[in-house]
C-alpha cells in the first residue's frame, strides 16, 4: 500500500486511534466473534451519547476514538477472515 498524506488533524486523530487500538490488544486480548464484538461497539457509541449530553469535550474525544478503534478492530477481523476465505 502507498503512503497517504493526511492533514495534520486527521493524522493526529488517526495516531490516537492507533494508540487506542494497541491499548485494546494489551488490556483486552480476548478473541471474540464479530457478533460478540458488536455490543462492545454499540456500548462505546452509547458513551459518545453520554459525553454529548454532559457536554464533556475531553471525554467526547476519547469516546469517539474508542468507537473508531473498536470499528478498526472489527474491520481487521473481517479482513483477516476474508483473507482466510480467499486462500
Ligand atoms: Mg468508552
Amino acid at each position: 500500500m502507498g503512503v497517504i498524506k493526511f492533514n495534520h488533524l486527521t493524522n493526529d486523530v488517526l495516531v490516537d486511534v492507533g494508540m487506542e487500538r494497541a491499548r485494546q490488544d494489551r488490556i483486552h486480548p480476548d478473541t471474540l466473534s464479530l457478533l460478540e464484538r458488536f455490543p462492545v461497539l454499540v456500548e462505546e457509541v452509547g458513551e459518545v451519547g453520554t459525553a454529548l449530553q454532559t457536554k464533556n469535550k475531553a471525554n467526547l474525544y476519547e469516546e469517539l476514538v474508542q468507537v473508531a478503534a473498536e470499528a478498526v478492530r472489527m474491520a481487521e477481523q473481517v479482513a483477516e477472515e476474508r483473507g482466510v476465505m480467499n486462500d
